[in-house]
């Protein structure tokens, strides 16, 4: 009887992940009945076989906001949704190509700081 011990662990830890899983798979399961399976960047079309690298986007990067029309998300493959995320952190950052040619002087952390040195 020792691997009841074990099996329970095991059992423990799957049941830990089904919980994540579910709660993670709620919108997208919705999502894919919603919507083609095809990527809504670059096109590309899936199926059962690959479709777990068919991702949910949530278009206002909420996760928490998923209405039953399914109006804030957007069905991408892996790579489109990377991309996605990527550009919407440089935005944030403010790397857009205006200010990487706009010089640093603009928002300078420092600038106040300095002057409040030279005051002494
Ligand atoms: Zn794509
Ligand atoms: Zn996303």
């Amino acid at each position: 009887m020792k691997t009841i011990n074990h099996n329970r662990l095991d059992q423990v830890v799957l049941d830990a992940r089904k919980a994540a899983d579910t709660r993670a798979e709620g919108y997208r399961e919705r999502a894919l009945k919603i919507y083609p399976w095809i990527c809504g960047r670059c096109a590309r079309e899936f199926t059962v076989t690959n479709l777990r690298e068919l991702t949910v986007h949530h278009r206002d990067h909420n996760h928490d906001n998923n209405p039953n029309d399914g109006s804030n998300w957007e069905l991408l493959c892996i790579y489109c949704h990377d991309n996605e995320h990527q550009k919407q952190i440089e935005a944030d950052r403010g790397y857009t190509d205006s200010s990487k040619r706009g010089g640093s002087a603009t928002h300078n952390p420092f600038a106040a700081l300095q002057s409040l040195l030279k005051k002494d």
